[in-house]
């Protein structure tokens, strides 16, 4: 890459960063959900170690530390989301016990079976589904537990449209049923799929993209990138409107054997 695609590239990802970071969640997900996921995990203690893996700014893990009393660590790539993530947990009193680093999923500093629960929300198409819950499950103790949330066809079969756009953004995007047979084959008895609802994706994503999409337009005026980075957003956006009886996220709650 010559240095001036480069600085081209890390100049987008430095806009990208500042958007989402206009915004609570970067990905589906609500509070409701959070704690529903977590309504399946057993054997937490004020010991227990968790990770939160491509936490953002740590919408769901404010979440996951109002809930369990144990150690949280927020993992991820983005240093902005990190520091952001840090000052959330300052504000809100929770330094002692949850912390942001930032870090790879492909390259996680835990020891083996040290973890008690990792949790991932909207965040493990990174890697892809099966590559993380075989990767990550060495980190997990014995009868520890991972919970993630994932891109999910709803249907057998789908509009050309909608197909192709997710062949392209995410090809591992698959049914319920054979999520849930590869987080068995992974080493993880299944102990619980379910769908998020609708309101994930647009009130609680969406919609609160709007306004911030029209002040980053404001603020980035003639600037090609970000007018064609917005227009991906509202495209996005567009499709889930029309196609969301076909495809959403599920969370995939699992223990190691
Ligand atoms: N869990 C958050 C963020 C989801 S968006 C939420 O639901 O709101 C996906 C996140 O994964 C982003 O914050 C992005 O920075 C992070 N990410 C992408 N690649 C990553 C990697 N290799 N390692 C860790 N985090 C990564």
């Amino acid at each position: 890459m010559s240095n001036e695609n480069k600085s081209i590239h890390e100049f987008d990802f430095n806009l990208i960063c500042e958007y989402f970071s206009n915004i609570e969640r970067q990905g589906p997900g609500s509070q409701e959900v959070t704690t529903k996921a977590l309504s399946f995990v057993d054997n937490l203690t004020d010991k227990s170690r968790i990770a939160d893996i491509g936490c953002g700014t740590g919408g769901q893990t404010m979440v996951l530390a109002n809930n369990v009393s144990g150690n949280i660590t927020g993992i991820d790539l983005f240093p902005a989301f990190i520091n952001q993530f840090n000052a959330n947990t300052s504000k809100l009193g929770l330094e002692d016990r949850v912390k942001g680093t930032v870090g790879s999923m492909d390259n996680l500093p835990y020891k083996q079976k040290e973890l008690d629960l990792i949790w991932s929300e909207g965040a493990i198409y990174n890697i892809g589904f099966e590559r993380g819950l075989k990767e990550w499950r060495k980190f997990l103790k014995p009868g520890g537990f991972i919970a993630v949330s994932e891109a999910t066809w709803f249907t057998e079969e789908r509009p050309a449209e909608i197909e192709e756009f997710w062949q392209d953004a995410y090809p591992g995007i698959d049914t319920v049923s054979n999520k849930v047979a590869q987080m068995q084959k992974a080493g993880y008895i299944p102990v619980a799929a379910f769908i998020l609802p609708e309101n994930c994706w647009i009130e609680h994503f969406y919609v609160p993209q709007v306004e911030v999409q029209e002040n980053f337009l404001m603020k980035y005026a003639g600037n090609k990138a970000a007018q064609e980075f917005i227009a991906n957003q509202r495209h996005e956006t567009q499709l889930y409107y029309k196609y969301k009886e076909y495809y959403g996220y599920a969370f995939y709650i699992g223990k190691k054997m």
